[in-house]
């Protein structure tokens, strides 16, 4: 349907969605043409996949052996974690493997793996294409986990990576927002109740094991600095202490660069998806282009995430590699049809698309 006003042709959104999917679709399939290696999906999943896995170890190694310093290795295993999260996106979506099982859930089994803070990748799948049917709505809750639609506080701040205390901390607010739903017949009673009882599986138990391995090593390190100033003379009982040297290899090698790119990825992606007012089935109110100057060291951990999901939003099924390599034209076509770049009043707005002060 055209709405002519003054001889100009106004979109629905609707169309605008169609005519931005046809458009990159179209710049892909130039793309792929002018290198058709990129038609070698598997194939190269799977080299991206070994080459991260390889230098995490190896770096991980390095480090142990007092070769790497401490600081270089969290930040090369954050962002090669980074791209990790990429290629389990990618395989949520089935875009590697698909016919050979066996080797798409043992890479799904390694990324999670390798990613222990983050909820099991299955049941994910479940969560992530709920995010993408009804993304910016109250029953979003796969955006929601990551303090998406909040009011900027400390504790935002504070929880931004965590989404197990951090998810107990929001439980009550986000289960009434969705019997809400329900209520209202915006969500089916049997999606509700699903969505409630993966939210809790999807974390048990490696994501909670992993949380509470470094909520003790970070309040011991805090404790041990208080100590250092004579402000207190706290200490954990021996058995945690010995728990947390057994597990200082883990801590050092996978916790704390997951702790770093966890962050920067929900910082990114919790801000620069909308939340609570985007009008239903409308993808270009569901998110924003983020790629402003001062974000470039956190989308370095998160493989740029702001700067291409929401290419993602409207074509789905594309290798992040693609959409990476392809992200200026489509980012014009973006633009074009009137997606925002780094709206930075989403801050004040608690990711609300509209400003409802004014
Ligand atoms: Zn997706
Ligand atoms: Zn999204």
């Amino acid at each position: 349907m055209y709405f002519c006003f003054q001889n100009h042709i106004i979109l629905t959104h609707q169309e605008k969605s169609g005519q931005i999917r046809k458009e990159i679709n179209l710049s892909y399939q130039q793309l792929k043409r002018a290198y058709p290696i990129l038609k070698r999906q598997n194939s190269i999943g799977f080299v991206i996949f070994l080459i991260a896995v390889i230098i995490i170890i190896a770096v991980s190694i390095g480090w142990y052996r007092a070769i790497v310093p401490t600081c270089l290795m969290i930040v090369a295993n954050a962002f090669f974690m980074g791209l990790l999260h990429e290629i389990e996106h990618d395989l949520i979506h089935w875009l590697y493997f698909k016919k050979q099982k066996t080797i798409h859930h043992a890479m799904l089994f390694i990324v999670w793996i390798l990613r222990p803070l983050t909820v099991n990748p299955w049941i994910r799948r479940t969560l992530h294409h709920h995010h993408h049917k009804f993304s910016g709505t109250l029953h979003d809750v796969e955006e929601r986990s990551v303090t998406n639609g909040e009011r900027w506080t400390i504790k935002r701040l504070l929880t931004t990576p965590d989404v197990v205390l951090g998810g107990l901390l929001r439980l009550h607010r986000m289960f009434g927002d969705m019997d809400r739903e329900v209520k209202n017949g915006n969500l089916k009673m049997e999606t509700s109740s699903k969505l409630k009882r993966i939210m809790f599986l999807s974390i048990v138990p490696v994501t909670i094991f992993a949380h509470v391995v470094l909520y003790f090593f970070l309040v011991d390190g805090l404790l041990d600095w208080l100590n250092g100033y004579d402000i207190t003379n706290l200490s954990f009982p021996h058995y945690v202490d010995n728990m947390l040297i057994s597990l200082n290899l883990i801590i050092y090698t996978i916790l704390l660069p997951n702790l770093l790119r966890q962050f920067c990825l929900h910082f990114i992606t919790s801000n620069m998806h909308y939340f609570g007012d985007v009008e239903e089935g409308n993808v270009i109110e569901q998110t924003q282009v983020l790629n402003i100057w001062w974000t470039y060291p956190m989308q370095l951990f998160c493989f740029f995430f702001g700067w291409t999901h929401s290419i993602h939003h409207f074509v789905v099924n594309e290798t992040f590699y693609v959409r990476h390599i392809g992200r200026k034209k489509a980012q014009e076509v973006l633009r074009k049809y009137g997606v925002r770049f780094n709206d930075l009043g989403t801050f004040k707005r608690a990711n609300r698309f509209r400003d409802f002060s004014k």
